[in-house]
């Protein structure tokens, strides 16, 4: 099922029986369940499914992730994306699986140090080739390549882009052509930015857009829409995902939200953004994924929101990640941040650890550290 047509025509890609690109908007969304947990997850792809989403993407870390994919592969026809992350390695295991996978070039150096991106990026062309796999080269601005921090300083925008663009080089040289690009991060200006320039320099390559870490709703919402309006007005995106704070049963609430906002910018209905959006409070949580070790994180995230309400006039960020992966680098630019582990919660001023709390005693902890910042 796809949606709206979009103005700019970019190269069609095959993702088994689906197409991305060439025109039209497909949905998708993620797996928030421990890939593991058959049961669990094939449960929230059936939630995913049923609100009607295109495709299905599922994170994979480790060998027993790979097991439990082929028979979560068996049990459903969806066509299946694999978030490889940092093991970028798993590529060929998860081949004969899948459809698609998503490698994010700043999570390349983790691994094979005396190799470089390009040689990796090559690497994964091929394997994509040989199991007939498209590729979605994913930036985020919470976990850039080093060097290109290094190159471009504090200008995330610019560093997202030629990082982006190097890559896309990198497939062209060896010939792959069902690649797909996407730039996020957690607020949306830079995520208009960042897609517009990159369509301007490379309008053939499909763009898979999203406000990662948008949050809870409604302003996770609210952060989508001002992208996605923006964006897909202007006849750029070719597949979305909508990231929500939501428990696992919600997840079809992604979709959903996904297709209305499709139809309204479709039929003209434009909201406005609220005068003074970007302004106070902004609370940043992860979507949450298979790779949450604890449950209670979701909670955490609403528990933060509520405390926090009486600084809804102050200019302070709180970020709240659900993991050990993402959590400590996308954690930095925040004022505070929280990322969960199995059964504690890492608190941080910046980039700066103030230390680890149980569960139920890191929100008085955070509350003091906000209290202190507020009086400064
Ligand atoms: S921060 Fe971790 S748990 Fe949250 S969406 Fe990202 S990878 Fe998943």
């Amino acid at each position: 099922m796809t949606s709206p047509s979009t103005n700019r025509k970019t190269r069609p890609i095959r993702v088994g029986t689906l197409t991305i690109g060439g025109g039209g908007i497909t949905v998708q969304s993620m797996a928030a369940t421990r890939t593991q947990d058959v049961e669990a997850t094939l449960r929230q792809i059936e939630i995913l499914e049923q609100a009607g989403a295109d495709l299905i993407r599922i994170a994979v870390d480790s060998k027993a992730d790979v097991i439990a994919l082929e028979e979560l592969s068996r049990a459903t026809d969806i066509p299946i994306s694999v978030d490889l992350q940092e093991n970028y390695r798993l590529a060929d295991a998860v081949g004969p699986f899948v459809q698609k996978v998503r490698y994010n070039p700043g999570h390349l150096h983790h691994h094979e140090k005396g190799k470089s991106a390009q040689e990796k990026a090559h690497w994964l062309a091929d394997i994509a080739r040989k199991h007939d796999m498209a590729i979605r080269i994913g930036c985020n601005a919470g976990s850039m390549a080093p060097e290109y921090g290094e190159r471009y300083g504090k200008d995330d925008v610019t560093a997202l882009v030629e990082q982006a663009k190097d890559h896309c080089a990198y497939m062209d040289e060896v010939g792959f052509t069902d690649y797909l690009v996407s730039i996020k991060d957690s607020d949306p200006r830079l995520v208009i930015e960042a897609n517009q320039r990159f369509a301007a320099a490379r309008p053939d390559v499909p763009l898979h857009l999203g406000v990662t870490e948008a949050g809870m709703p409604p302003d996770g919402i609210i952060k989508t829409r001002i992208a996605f309006e923006q964006l897909i007005s202007q006849g750029i995106g070719d597949t979305i995902r909508v990231s929500l704070t939501v428990p696992f049963e919600n997840k079809g609430q992604e979709i959903e939200v996904g297709r209305e906002l499709l139809s309204d910018i479709a039929a003209g209905r434009f909201r406005s953004v609220p005068k003074g959006f970007f302004d106070g409070l902004n609370i940043i949580a992860c979507p949450s994924c298979s790779r949450v070790e604890n449950e209670k994180f979701i909670e955490l995230a609403e528990q933060v929101k509520e405390a926090t309400t009486y600084a809804a006039e102050q200019n302070v960020t709180i970020a709240v990640m659900g993991c050990r992966v993402n959590g400590p680098g996308e954690t930095d630019d925040a004022d505070l941040g929280l990322w969960c582990g199995p059964t504690s919660v890492n608190l941080k001023k910046g980039p700066q650890t103030l230390g680890n709390y149980p569960y139920d005693e890191v929100l008085p902890a955070l509350l003091t550290e906000l209290k202190q910042i507020l009086a400064s």
